[in-house]
Order: C-alpha cells, then sequence, then structure tokens
C-alpha cells in the first residue's frame, strides 16, 4: 500500500464536503489509533464515556467562546444534515402559531427549505430573487412583518455565490438562518437571531454533524406530540445525547473550532483573511474586461463561494480540466449556474486563492 503525505494534496475548490485545514487532518491521524491520554480511538470511545464528554465540552465551549454566544442559548450538535433542518425549523417553530413564518427566496437552498416548510403551516414569501436568477440579494425594499412566527433566510447561497453581510432587522420575529455554508466566516451578533443552524462539511469541519445555536424561549413551541429525535426540547434535556451522537465528526469538528482559536486567533481575524481572499479573485474579475463575468452583483457577492463565467462553455470546459492539471480541484459550477464556482472557505489557504487568480489572468491571456 502506498502512503499519501500533505505534498500530494491538491487545491480543493470543491463546495462541500470541502477542504479542511491541514493540522486538523494531521492532528486526526496522529490521534486516530489511540487518543493521547485514553488508550483508544475516538471512534471506538462510548459516547457516554469521560473522554467523549470532555470532546462534546471543549467543541461547545470554543464555539461559544468564538461567536460569542449568549447564556440564552443552547448549542447542538444533530445529524440529518442541514436537510433535516429544514423540516426541524417549522415542525419546531411554526406548528401551533397563528402568524404565519417569513420566508426570503435568495437561491436553490432558501427555495427547497420553504418547500418543506410549506408541509408544516402557513408561510410567506416576502423577497423571491428568481427573476434575475438570484444574482442579487433584496436591499432596503424588503418590508418584513415583524409579528412573523420566524422570518427564515439563507446567510450565503452556496450555489449561486450571494451572501448577506449584514442581518436584517426583524423585529420581535426570530431571525432563523441556514449558514450552512459560511459558519464561522465572521462573528455574528448571535443576540439578532433566534435559530442558526449549519451542517459542519462546508465551512467546519466534515459531513455527519449540524450545530443548531437556539434561543431558549423559542423551546417552549415544541409540541410534545412531534416524534421524538425531531423535538429540539429532547436534544437540549440531553446536552446532544438523546441519542448517539456522529462521535467522530463532533471530535473533528472540534479540531477545526481549537484550529480557528488558537492557530487563526479568532473570527475578526478569519473575516480578514477571507475578506482578503475573496478580493484576489473578484479583482481578477473586475479586471478581465469582460472576459470573467461574475454570476453575482458586487454588493451581493459570496466571500466563501465565487460564481463567474466565461465567454463560452466550451472554454469553461477548458479551465476546469487545465485547472485540475494544475492542482486546482473542483472549479465546476453547478448546473443551475453553469460556469465556474470556486469555493474558498475558512480551511483554504491563501496560497491556493493566489495559485488560482494566476491561472485565471494566464488562462484569459492564452484564450482571451
Ligand atoms: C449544502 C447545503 C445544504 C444541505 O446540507 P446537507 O447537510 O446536505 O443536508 C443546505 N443549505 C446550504 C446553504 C448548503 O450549502
Amino acid at each position: 500500500m502506498s502512503t499519501t503525505t500533505a505534498t500530494d494534496r491538491v487545491y480543493n475548490f470543491s463546495p462541500g464536503p470541502a477542504v479542511l485545514p491541514l493540522p486538523v487532518l494531521e492532528q486526526a491521524q496522529r490521534e486516530l489509533v489511540s487518543l493521547p491520554g485514553y488508550g483508544m480511538s475516538v471512534l471506538e470511545m462510548s459516547h457516554r464515556s469521560q473522554g467523549f464528554l470532555d470532546i462534546l465540552a471543549e467543541a461547545k465551549r470554543n464555539l461559544k467562546a468564538l461567536l460569542g454566544i449568549p447564556d440564552n442559548y443552547h448549542v447542538l450538535f444533530l445529524q440529518g444534515g442541514s436537510r433535516l433542518q429544514f423540516s426541524m425549523i417549522p415542525m419546531n417553530l411554526l406548528r401551533g402559531q397563528s402568524q404565519p413564518a417569513e420566508y426570503l427566496i435568495t437561491g436553490s437552498w432558501s427555495k427547497m427549505a420553504l418547500d418543506e416548510a410549506k408541509r408544516e403551516g402557513q408561510t410567506n414569501v416576502v423577497w423571491d430573487g428568481k427573476a434575475t436568477n438570484f444574482d442579487r440579494l433584496p436591499g432596503s425594499e424588503l418590508k418584513l412583518n415583524p409579528n412573523a412566527a420566524y422570518t427564515y433566510l439563507c446567510t450565503n447561497e452556496t450555489i449561486q455565490g450571494v451572501q448577506f453581510h449584514s442581518e436584517p432587522d426583524t423585529g420581535n420575529s426570530p431571525l432563523v438562518i441556514d449558514a450552512s455554508s459560511d459558519f464561522l466566516y465572521r462573528k455574528l451578533p448571535v443576540e439578532k437571531y433566534g435559530l442558526i443552524y449549519a451542517c459542519a462539511q462546508k465551512n467546519a469541519g466534515p459531513a455527519g454533524v449540524t450545530a443548531v445555536i437556539i434561543r431558549d424561549d423559542l423551546l417552549a413551541r415544541s409540541q410534545d406530540s412531534l416524534p421524538g429525535y425531531l423535538n429540539y426540547k429532547n436534544h437540549v434535556k440531553e446536552d446532544s445525547l438523546y441519542n448517539t451522537p456522529p462521535t467522530f465528526a463532533i471530535y473533528l469538528m472540534g479540531l477545526v473550532l481549537r484550529w480557528l482559536k488558537d492557530d487563526i486567533g479568532g473570527l475578526d481575524r478569519m473575516h480578514q483573511l477571507n475578506k482578503e481572499k475573496a478580493k484576489l479573485l473578484y479583482d481578477v474579475i473586475d479586471g478581465s474586461g469582460g472576459f470573467y463575468r461574475g454570476h453575482a452583483q458586487p454588493a451581493n457577492r459570496s466571500l466563501m463561494n465565487v460564481t463567474f463565467r466565461l465567454p463560452s462553455e466550451a472554454l469553461e470546459k477548458k479551465f476546469c480540466s487545465e485547472g485540475e492539471q494544475r492542482g486546482l480541484d473542483g472549479l465546476k459550477g453547478h448546473r443551475s449556474v453553469g460556469g465556474i464556482r470556486a469555493s474558498i472557505y475558512n480551511a483554504m489557504p491563501r496560497a491556493g486563492v493566489e495559485s488560482l487568480a494566476q491561472f485565471m489572468r494566464e488562462f484569459q491571456a492564452a484564450n482571451g
């Protein structure tokens, strides 16, 4: 059997599961057979053992510290991915409510979340970006019901590459967000939110675990008639140990949180690095004289998923295959937008983005 090393690694621009910090992978590799101090692998540990309880507690503590989560919020680590949250949110927060929930449809993922919510109760679409193929987000024209059961939006539409850089004022209506592809890319004013959720496999860890941060008072809405696993109250009561949690995924996410805290130095620093990385690519797009055309309107551009077109589909194909030959992997855009999507999450090193920017300039010089 051959062994691989860190130098064999490509720059992985995949939208998810996505790049992880190399120090995290290396630590997981070192500790895989025997976690120091415990004499066994995390994979072999009971979720009730002190070893795993320590891992869970540290992950929670670091997440709270990084985001500055106030004491009246609960942190949960669940399974079922973000898709299950599309359903769990209306099941818990909409059933039995007199007011409808309001949804902002800014791309593919918020649309899918709406489709699930409709099964559970009354919904209002307060904004829909379909007419311009989801290339922008609402501005001051947005009119929200301050008493809606909740107001739902997706902070970063992974497919279209549009991102909210601040949050709308939702009055008394709890703001619920899908932060799957931009979780921890910056510090959030958590107190402005009712519920924040994110599957880990884009920006925070491996597939298999989804973080849910929920304000305490919202738990009162969850009805006892809900299936046990689907009731947030049970997960809060059992501190994410209602059933066997995804122990290895939580361990790995814990390492990512430690990396953010100790290696990066916190989320303000991470935000700065993300802004710098994204600018490298958007500057090439804006300076290309129309050879590269960004999908998102400049004010709503994502720092995480940079989406753009080339003059023809043939050139886009060529771009992807030549990129791959240079170790720039996963650049093909989603079929609904076409073109190129470069996902440059927290863990994508600046050198990877510089390498892509250089390739973009060379590709244009050769093909423009
Ligand atoms: C990937 C993604 C999802 C779906 O996540 P799963 O864990 O596959 O269910 C939902 N929302 C956004 C914004 C995503 O990027």
